[in-house]
């Protein structure tokens, strides 16, 4: 169910709704955290005193932010407010780390043909299917490679540069001609999905039957504890606005398997949790057993919550000289396949 809340004081028309647990449709649900003056809503001109709230689901416990924007206001951040400049080299240089990391990890096992068609669905910088591309000239299975980008500046950039073929725009049934693909791949998407369990049945209808749909999250449990600082350049804002749903492995799991998928791989990484899954058998199923350790994740959350809000605040202080917002002209293409060798 879903109410819509309108911020009139704002004079923006900024719209909010208040939502039912989008794994599961329960109602039951405890408030988890809580915080004020987002600095995404903030860019909106939301007045500061706005809680952004996220609650525990009693039944499938999905972490999911309640109320949260609607599709319009939050289409409307990410053309206009979110990542309005190009790249920065930094940032680019993370994310091929990242992308080689990823690409690891999704190869792992070897379980991929000589060659394949692959998605990378917000491909950002488009650095992920350019990895796949450049370990195929060196050696590694062919991809044929294919991205979909909403931001039209980073989609641009990517193109620009000739990192990959993008599609400007959000995942649809109809996006790149309704090929199927042998793998999917989404990095730190799903939690800014209004209906993930849609999003992931996109991906499961566009996967060949042995496909394979690659998913990465951030993560609300730490199993390395309170001494975990995970902020590093890439790892902040996880509770923020543009967050709709936070994932443990088993509600990640869950989520998947409702969508069709069988979790196949798990594992923590610097940015959450990333999976590895393939598309359900017939007549098949996965079970998720047993609850959280509620009161273990709540400790660490909050800890990490803590360290977030001083990083922010840290962030904001200085946030004429950082950020995406800095003009950074004459990029090169990077160098990938040196990194990689
Ligand atoms: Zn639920």
């Amino acid at each position: 169910m879903m109410r819509a809340i309108q911020l009139t004081e704002s004079g923006l028309d900024e719209q909010f709704e208040e939502v039912d647990c989008p794994l599961c449709n329960s109602k039951k649900r405890d408030l988890y955290f809580e915080h004020d003056d987002d600095p995404y809503l903030n860019q909106l001109k939301v007045p500061k005193d706005f809680k952004v709230s996220f609650y525990y689901c009693d039944d499938c416990e999905l972490i999911y932010q309640s109320p949260r924007w609607t599709k319009k206001t939050a289409d409307r951040f990410y053309s206009k407010l979110y990542r309005p400049q190009v790249p920065q080299q930094k940032n680019v240089d993370y994310k091929l780390k990242d992308a080689a990391d990823v690409y690891d990890f999704i190869h792992e096992d070897k379980v991929f043909p000589k060659s394949g068609r692959m998605l990378d669905v917000g491909t950002g910088e488009g650095l992920l299917p350019y990895t796949h591309e450049k370990m195929g000239e060196n050696g590694g299975p062919k991809w044929d490679t294919y991205a979909i980008e909403p931001n039209k500046v980073y989609a641009d950039w990517a193109r620009a540069n000739k990192l990959c073929q993008v599609e400007t725009g959000e995942f649809k049934k109809k996006s790149w001609r309704n090929l199927t693909f042998d793998l999917i791949t989404a990095q730190q998407v799903l939690e800014h999905i209004h209906d993930p369990v849609a999003f992931l049945k996109l991906c499961n209808d566009r996967l060949y039957s042995d496909g394979w749909l690659y998913i990465g999250v951030p993560t609300v449990e730490y199993p390395w504890g309170n001494e975990y600082s995970r902020f590093n350049m890439m790892c902040d804002n996880f509770t923020a606005s543009p967050h709709l749903t936070l994932y443990t492995p088993r509600t990640l799991g869950r989520m998947l398997n409702k969508a069709g998928f069988y979790l196949e791989r798990l594992d923590y990484y610097s940015r959450g949790i990333r999976s590895l899954s393939r598309k359900l058998r017939p007549g098949e199923t996965q079970e998720h057993y047993g609850r959280e350790n509620r009161k273990r994740i709540e400790e660490t959350f909050k800890n990490c919550c803590a360290l977030e809000r001083q990083h922010l605040a840290k962030q904001q202080e200085s946030v004429s000289s950082e950020g995406d917002s800095q003009e950074d002209k004459g990029m090169e293409v990077p160098a990938v396949s040196n990194q990689m060798a």
